[in-house]
């Protein structure tokens, strides 16, 4: 599959025995419709993540195209205050989230902000930190 922002080959990558598809280029990860509801533990922060999500019909931001369909993704508010804006495929294939995204919105989904699955992906990412 192709990166939605730059249009490269991604790398598929396992999280937790979940295959993410990840890009090198940007940073930013591509999770299939229901991963991220694996990703997350089952208690009631992350029902309130889910529930958060909603879709802002006039975002100025460039559309992104979804990997799996090329239709144009919708904005997504992830979180009671709207913190993280991912995008999301119309027809459910799945979600992008920018470089970093991802770790906030499993942080807000989630009852230990530093669980294994934020380890992993900031583990995934300390090759950056390194170079700045
Ligand atoms: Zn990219
Ligand atoms: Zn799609």
């Amino acid at each position: 599959m192709d990166c939605p922002v730059c249009k490269k080959s991604m790398l598929v990558l396992e999280l937790q025995q979940i295959e993410i598809d990840y890009c090198q280029n940007c940073d930013g990860i591509w999770l299939d419709a229901g991963e991220l509801e694996l990703l997350l533990e089952d208690t009631q922060e992350k029902q309130k993540l889910l529930d958060s999500m909603v879709v802002d019909p006039n975002n100025p931001e460039k559309l992104r195209r979804c990997p799996k369909c090329s239709k144009k993704m919708d904005k997504v508010f992830v979180g009671q205050n709207k913190s993280v804006l991912v995008d999301k495929c119309k027809r459910d294939h799945g979600i992008w989230f920018d470089d970093g995204e991802l770790n906030q919105v499993i942080e807000l989904g989630s009852v230990d902000k530093n669980n294994k699955v934020i380890q992993l992906l900031n583990d995934m990412f300390a090759h950056k930190l390194k170079n700045k």
